[in-house]
């Protein structure tokens, strides 16, 4: 089965979609899994992690859910560049984290 990569509005590249079911309501989900890849979606559950442990957030509590989404949209949004000013396209170098 082929996966057609996204334009990821995080990272604005090709990437992969995120494929795994998203906890969060239809319409949400639908959003974040048209505009983000599963790379940055990853990084977001890690953050997820620290926000929750932080802010002892209780996830059966709707307010507390809206909480965490609230900075889920910050994360996914920390680059708020417009469509059209987009930078030359930076090439990709090696990895600099290599041992
Ligand atoms: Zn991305």
């Amino acid at each position: 089965m082929n996966v057609m990569p996204i334009l990821c509005k995080r990272c604005e590249k090709n990437n992969d979609p995120i494929i795994s079911p998203l906890p969060w309501s239809p319409e949400t989900a639908a959003e974040i899994k048209t505009q983000i890849c599963s790379q940055c979606w990853s990084e977001w559950e890690e953050q997820a992690i620290i926000v929750i442990n932080e802010l002892s957030l209780k996830l059966f509590m709707s307010e507390h859910q809206q909480k965490l989404e609230a900075h889920m949209r910050e994360f996914l949004q920390n680059n708020p560049l417009e469509n059209g000013e987009n930078p030359e396209n930076l090439p990709q170098g090696p990895s600099p984290v290599k041992s």
